[in-house]
């Protein structure tokens, strides 16, 4: 592992070199089967029960292409202002590794079904960088392996490992951009913002979970430097096990930091994949890496082409749905936001829930307080992303009702909210299971409020005498006898009534 002192001050990185990005980002679609057979596409599940001959690579077994996995493949296309290949082939990708049992993987090489595309990327500052995309090409994922025995997890040390191919076959989009340049000291910045534009945009397709945790969502950084006013790259890393938004910026920035040291005590950048450690934010060398010809890539000869007409094409872009930034457009002027609330909203990565919520019919305000403070409260409790709690715009909407009608207060709102993200269900049955109604049945009440008036004769005389700001007291006995299930509002009024003043 390199030791700090190996490491290149960042300020002094960006004074003497320029960056070079490159982000492969991988995606596992939402479709209902895997690539080319018919076992369920789903996360999880016992170890090696979504299989069958095909995605097992057992002699003889035939692929067929899933439909629906183009068309996904074909609208992330568009959505990334990608030209769509009128025809293209898959390709075997050769290589032995256990977790992919027909040893090649199923790919495409030369021919991706979408290339030569942009996608705008808003930073923190509300900067908006255009970023290249290269190609969006199809393939599937392989299995995954458990080496058991050893102090990491990784097979160095381990003294067996177990397989699990359930995921083997699962459709993958892989995402190649460009060369990023010119992004001098915002590089790590640039890429964090461009990951995350991406799973904004995937996102509001429903064509992935894009859960990074899960990983359903994958980023490989690509990182060079060439010193300032060099024209020819130089040599590059691949950063893999990037699990989080955050991790994605801090990978590039240590990249940046330790091949400066390398270069500038005048050894070369070795051309490897590393490995991301979500711990100390380090980066670790992997395997030197492969060249295409390792690969010997040719021509699937078990699928046939794929050639998607231009009216079908054109049918797939008019389903694309609003797209987060023209949706961003719209809530800003719908909602009367100054450019600064819209940054807020964005940078805590609210705006798309916020409209979402809007939509399943919250007004903006109050879907927007949910979001930006406890909800954002909560995922940083947790150390999760804003989107990936494990509560749903819909639930949050219904939520907000619950309020309007009376039927919670905003404490026992919050607590139907603790529920839901427990896993208990949906908001109503967190009401039910829990008993979180609010005791909105007056002879209740009144039982509490005599009850607490009685206990404190002395309070019901100073309200009795005038003193309508005492009431607070038996207000709150009353809140706290009923657990805050009662409505404070109503509850002053009956104490009044009560004593008769
Ligand atoms: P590989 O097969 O090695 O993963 P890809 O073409 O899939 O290669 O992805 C390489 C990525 O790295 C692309 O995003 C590309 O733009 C980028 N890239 C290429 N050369 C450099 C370089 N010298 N420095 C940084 N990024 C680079
Ligand atoms: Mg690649
Ligand atoms: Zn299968």
């Amino acid at each position: 592992m390199t030791a700090v002192a190996d490491l290149m001050d960042y300020a002094e990185v960006v004074e003497s070199y320029d960056p070079v990005l490159g982000l492969e980002v991988h995606v596992e679609l939402n479709t209902k089967t895997k690539m080319f057979c018919g076992c369920p596409n789903r996360f999880g599940g016992e170890p090696n029960t979504h299989v069958c001959p095909t995605c097992l690579g057992l002699p003889g077994a035939l692929p067929v292409v899933n439909g629906k996995a183009v068309e996904s493949a074909i609208r992330i296309g568009l959505a990334l202002n990608c030209e769509i290949a009128e025809w293209c082939r898959f390709a075997r990708k050769n290589y032995f590794y256990p977790d992919m049992p027909k040893n090649f993987q199923t790919s495409q090489y030369d021919e991706p079904i979408a290339f030569d595309g942009y996608l705008d990327v808003v930073l923190d500052d509300g900067e908006v960088v255009r970023v290249g995309i290269e190609r969006a090409h199809m393939e599937e994922d392989t299995g995954k392996s458990l080496h058991v025995g050893g102090a990491t997890g990784r097979i160095h040390g381990a003294e067996h490992s177990l397989l699990d191919y359930n995921r083997a076959g699962v459709p993958l989009i892989e995402i190649v951009t460009k060369p990023i340049v010119g992004m001098g000291e915002r590089a790590p910045e640039v890429a964090r913002a461009y990951v995350t534009a991406l799973r904004d945009l995937l996102r509001a397709m429903d064509v992935s979970d894009v859960r990074m945790d899960q990983g359903s969502l994958r980023c490989d950084a690509n990182v060079s430097l060439m010193p300032k006013g060099a024209t020819e790259f130089g040599t590059r890393t691949e950063t893999k096990n990037v699990n989080s938004l955050r991790s994605v910026e801090r990978a590039v920035r240590y990249e940046m930091t330790r091949q400066a040291a390398v270069l500038a005590s005048g050894g070369s950048v070795t051309q490897e994949t590393r490995h991301f450690q979500e711990a100390d934010g380090t980066t670790s060398a992997g395997r030197v890496k492969e060249t295409a010809e390792d690969y010997r890539y040719f021509p699937e000869p078990d699928l046939v082409p794929i050639a998607p007409s231009r009216e079908w094409v054109e049918e797939l872009r008019k389903t694309l749905p609003e797209l987060p930034w023209e949706r961003r457009k719209r809530i800003k002027e719908e909602w009367n936001l100054t450019d600064e609330e819209l940054r807020d909203l964005i940078n805590t990565g609210a705006a798309d829930l916020v409209a979402a919520t809007v939509e399943a019919g919250a007004k903006p305000n109050e879907a927007r307080s949910w979001w930006v403070q406890y909800l954002t409260q909560q995922a940083n409790v947790r150390e999760v992303e804003l989107a990936d709690l494990p509560i749903t715009p819909v639930q949050v909407a219904r939520v907000i009702e619950l309020v309007n009608s009376g039927e919670l207060t905003n404490k026992l709102a919050r607590e139907v909210v603790q529920g839901v993200l427990a896993g208990e269900g949906e908001p109503d049955e967190v009401v039910d299971k829990r008993g979180l109604k609010v005791v909105s049945d007056d002879s209740a009440l009144i039982a509490a409020v005599d009850e607490a008036l009685a206990a404190q004769p002395d309070v019901a005389d100073k309200i009795r005498g005038g003193k309508v700001q005492a009431a607070g007291a038996i207000v709150g006995a009353v809140m706290k006898a009923t657990k805050g299930q009662a409505d404070a509002k109503r509850v002053r009024e009956l104490v009044l009534e009560r004593v008769g003043a």
